[in-house]
């Protein structure tokens, strides 16, 4: 590329900060926005979005066109971002409700001199009305540069962060149409995308998609028995005394682990909403300064930590969907040495989430409803599947990709067999079950009469004399949860969570009865642990 906008482009990017050549569509990003078109940027974490921005502002600073406004979600990103600028010298400042009414007018005052290139602000404060005055009166003078919107996937209610306030920024196009803006997000499928592109009026920008692989981690998922022993046995084989951040589902959890692993020797901190604020700040500090800390957290923690030697990634419950995960794994290894994606998974994490998307008492609409479920059934697949996980993983961004050699199904193939039939005996037997008791059974008392296994509660129910007593007596109990789960999965079973997990013909069953739908297991190599919750 030789257009005027890219050799300033890289004049900048060299003499400003230091690096030698663009990476990846960063050039032809940084020449759209110099040139004053729209763009909706896709780049995964550790990507380099800020200079995508941050270099047009300079260069549309030198032009004369004044001040680039950057919408940032969190005060913690700002500030990293805002010293960092300071450091390279150039002119940068945030607005956010930690400054006092003088400090907040000093910085307006310097933006309206014409003595700032970058102002960071949140985006309640930017449709804020005195903020629209203040523009309004930039933009009249013709000094109002670009506007940069990040995590652009906040605005989505697809995304995996929907923030409200994010709606309003429709306004900046429409109160100030001559001015570029940049939206820029590491997440976002094709129904985020969509909704982006239309939540924020950006139909006439140019699209830019970065390949989503990040080639340095692998992904690993294992089968849940004791989630936490699993866990520990990770930490202490691969990551001994390396950064790593522990996801889990609720703050009880998060203390839990971090309690738990603190006794089994590993430096551990807790980090959830519902602590103190200083205590959060004091332990974010700390993993970023010290080596070594493994930091449990719910996803409250990560959104604008930029560490860059984060080893692990593990994950004690599955998050809600592929783009959550993707954006939660994506956390590991952004110096691009090797690092792990790790994520322990049963069938309590199928039936938790689903019923969360199904949950009577959420304001959600049924088509909401229907996006959630899709969404929740493309990481099932990436968790049950028997090959190359990343090939699930970008095809769910839209990419097309060959096995990889770096995660858990390519550097060791399941071993795996037919399922096909088993799958019917089962579905069979829930349904034979259910016809003559009127009423449903748990995976437990279905696994008993499949083996054939005369328990009390089996002769008590009469279960015995069904004609699928004992079929299924070739397969252990351990291959029977597996196949469990995996039908749950794929919504052939649907576990009532509400009583006490009892199972029931799913809308997938017929396919799965009628022997159209192709299973394949992996062979379960440990032994079965019976009434833990491991299914
Ligand atoms: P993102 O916001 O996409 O997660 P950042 O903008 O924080 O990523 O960039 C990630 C890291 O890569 C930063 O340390 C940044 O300085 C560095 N970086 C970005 N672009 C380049 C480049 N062209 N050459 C070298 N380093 C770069
Ligand atoms: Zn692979």
């Amino acid at each position: 590329m030789s257009s005027p906008a890219f050799s300033q482009a890289l004049h900048v990017l060299q003499q400003v900060f230091g690096y030698p050549a663009f990476r990846g569509l960063q050039a032809e990003i940084i020449a759209n926005a110099i040139d004053g078109h729209d763009a909706l940027v896709l780049m995964p974490t550790g990507g380099g979005k800020s200079l995508c921005y941050q270099i047009p502002a300079i260069v549309r600073q030198q032009q004369g066109r004044g001040l680039t406004v950057v919408v940032s979600p969190l005060i913690a990103l700002m500030h990293d971002q805002v010293r960092a600028l300071q450091q390279v010298g150039v002119a940068a400042q945030c607005l956010h409700s930690a400054l006092d009414f003088a400090q907040a007018q000093s910085v307006l005052a310097q933006a309206r001199s014409g003595q700032l290139t970058l102002l960071y602000a949140a985006p309640e404060r930017v449709t804020s009305a005195p903020f629209q005055d203040f523009l309004a009166a930039l933009y009249q003078r013709g000094q109002l540069a670009l506007f940069a919107i990040d995590e652009a996937h906040c605005v989505s209610q697809w995304g995996h962060d929907f923030r409200p306030e994010y709606r309003q920024l429709a306004l900046l196009h429409e109160r100030f149409p001559q001015v570029p803006r940049l939206a820029l997000t590491a997440t976002a499928d094709a129904v985020t995308r969509e909704d982006i592109i239309e939540r924020l009026q950006l139909q006439q920008a140019q699209c830019y998609v970065s390949s989503f692989d990040r080639p340095n981690i692998c992904y690993h998922v294992v089968e849940k028995s004791d989630a936490r022993r699993q866990l520990l046995r990770f930490i202490e084989d691969e990551h001994e005394g390396d950064a790593g951040i522990v996801y889990c589902q609720s703050r009880k959890k998060v203390e839990e682990t971090a309690e738990w692993l603190v006794q089994n020797g590993i430096d551990a901190l807790p980090y959830h909403a519902g602590l103190p604020a200083d205590e959060r700040q004091r332990h974010q500090d700390r993993f970023l300064r010290e080596e070594g800390l493994v930091m449990t957290a719910t996803i409250a923690f990560g959104m604008g930590i930029d560490k860059p030697d984060v080893r692990f990634v593990a994950h004690l419950d599955m998050p809600k969907n592929i783009e959550g995960y993707y954006q939660e794994t994506g956390r590991a290894g952004r110096d691009g040495l090797p690092a792990d994606a790790w994520m322990a998974y049963g069938l309590a994490d199928v039936v938790n989430q689903r019923r969360m998307i199904d949950d009577p008492q959420s304001p959600a609409s049924e088509a909401h409803r229907q996006v959630m479920r899709a969404k929740l059934d493309a990481l099932l697949a990436m968790a049950e599947t028997t090959e190359c996980r990343r090939v699930h993983l970008l095809a769910y961004f839209g990419e097309h990709s060959e096995p990889c050699g770096n995660c858990d199904n390519c550097l060791f193939p399941p071993e795996t067999w037919d399922a096909t039939e088993a799958a019917r005996k089962l579905l069979s037997c829930i349904w034979r079950v259910q016809q003559k008791s009127g009423i449903a059974f748990g995976a437990g008392h279905l696994i008993d009469i499949l083996r054939g296994k005369p328990t009390p509660k089996v002769e008590q129910h009469g279960h015995a004399q069904l004609s699928t007593f004992g079929i299924g007596a070739d397969l252990g109990e351990r291959q029977w949860s597996t196949l469990i789960r995996q039908l749950v999965a794929r919504d052939a079973i649907v576990a009532d969570a509400a009583s006490f997990n009892t199972l029931r013909l799913g809308p997938a069953a017929k396919a799965v009865l009628a022997g159209t739908q192709p299973i394949r297991l992996r062979v379960a190599s440990e032994k079965p642990a019976r009434g833990n919750g491991s299914l």
